[in-house]
């Protein structure tokens, strides 16, 4: 298999860069070719303009989405950007590994994502009409691909619990894991996060690299989150809302768009029973 590892770190000898180096060993131990994109030392740049569609008339208003179409269906956006949409279409996984900043990945790897899923690849894919609205959510140009985050986090594991005061994990990592991985239709993996990163000792360490080993290990084959399909019939289209009698009208909340969510179950099987 061939895993696309984006790696967003400025420092090669943080505990990041180790952690990183664990993954790889573990990945090739296991027959996994590794494509990398080391994103700070690329110099990758972050923010979207006009630069990155030569194409685009000087003189004309730039519309992004427009400009990110007639870019990409000409393979002619620019040869960083291309070279990343390669290294993609050729990866069967994907790996975004990166430190926590302000409850989310780090600008640099966001602008990865801005810049590199573009109109027609990481979204605007399939029909878009009042049967269906498009490939997205479970269906897409990533839905052979298997994703997984690697987080650390310098706050504690019972801060990031359901009832934490940081918002439970799987809501801040939600516009991640659904929202850009799953939307162009990728299987996301749960994630790996390493909580109190700050403070790690030897020992620590040790435990934490052979459970990265362990989660890199089941990349083939551990079960990806349930996250339900938006074309699977569990959401009225074109409006795209989860079906009444799923978690009941006045549920809501990120959980509710994952088949196992456990207060929606519960819901259901109360329904049921
Ligand atoms: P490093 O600083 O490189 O190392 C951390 C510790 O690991 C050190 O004690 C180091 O000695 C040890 N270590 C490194 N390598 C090894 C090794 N090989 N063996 C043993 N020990 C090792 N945290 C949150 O929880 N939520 C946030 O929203 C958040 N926002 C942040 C925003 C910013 C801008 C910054 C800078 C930090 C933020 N943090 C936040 C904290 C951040 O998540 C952590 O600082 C980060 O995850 C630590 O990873 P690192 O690779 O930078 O660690």
């Amino acid at each position: 298999m061939k895993i696309l590892y984006v790696f967003a770190h400025p420092e090669e000898r943080s505990l990041n860069g180790s952690l990183r180096e664990v993954a790889f060993a573990e990945l090739r131990a296991q027959g996994h070719e590794i494509l990398v994109s080391d994103l700070y030392a690329m110099g990758w740049k972050s923010q979207v303009d006009r630069q990155d569609f030569p194409q685009w008339p000087a003189d004309k208003r730039l519309l992004v989405p427009a400009a990110s179409k007639a870019g990409f269906a000409s393979a002619a956006l620019t040869a960083d950007v291309e070279a990343e949409i390669a290294k993609l279409r050729a990866a069967d996984g994907i790996i975004l590994h990166f430190p926590l900043w302000w409850f989310s990945m780090p600008a640099i790897l966001k602008g990865w994502v801005d810049r590199v899923f573009a109109y027609g690849y990481g979204y605007g894919v399939g029909e878009h009409s009042d049967a269906r609205w498009g490939d997205r959510y479970g269906e897409g140009m990533f839905q052979d691909k298997r994703a997984m985050l690697v987080v650390t986090a310098g706050g504690w594991a019972p801060h990031y619990s359901a009832r934490g005061i940081n918002g439970p994990i799987d809501d801040l990592l939600f516009p991640i894991q659904h929202g850009v991985l799953f939307y162009p239709g990728a299987q996301v993996l749960p994630p790996y996060v390493l909580y109190q990163a700050d403070r790690i000792d030897e020992a620590r360490f040790a435990s934490e690299a052979e459970r990265l080993r362990a989660r890199m290990r089941g990349f083939l084959t551990e079960a990806p989150i349930p996250y339900r399909r938006q074309n699977g019939g569990d959401y009225s289209i074109p409006g795209c809302e989860l079906q009444p009698w799923l978690g009941g009208p006045d549920a809501s909340g990120f959980a509710l768009h994952s088949a196992d969510a456990s207060p929606v179950a519960a819901r259901l099987s109360a329904v049921a029973g």
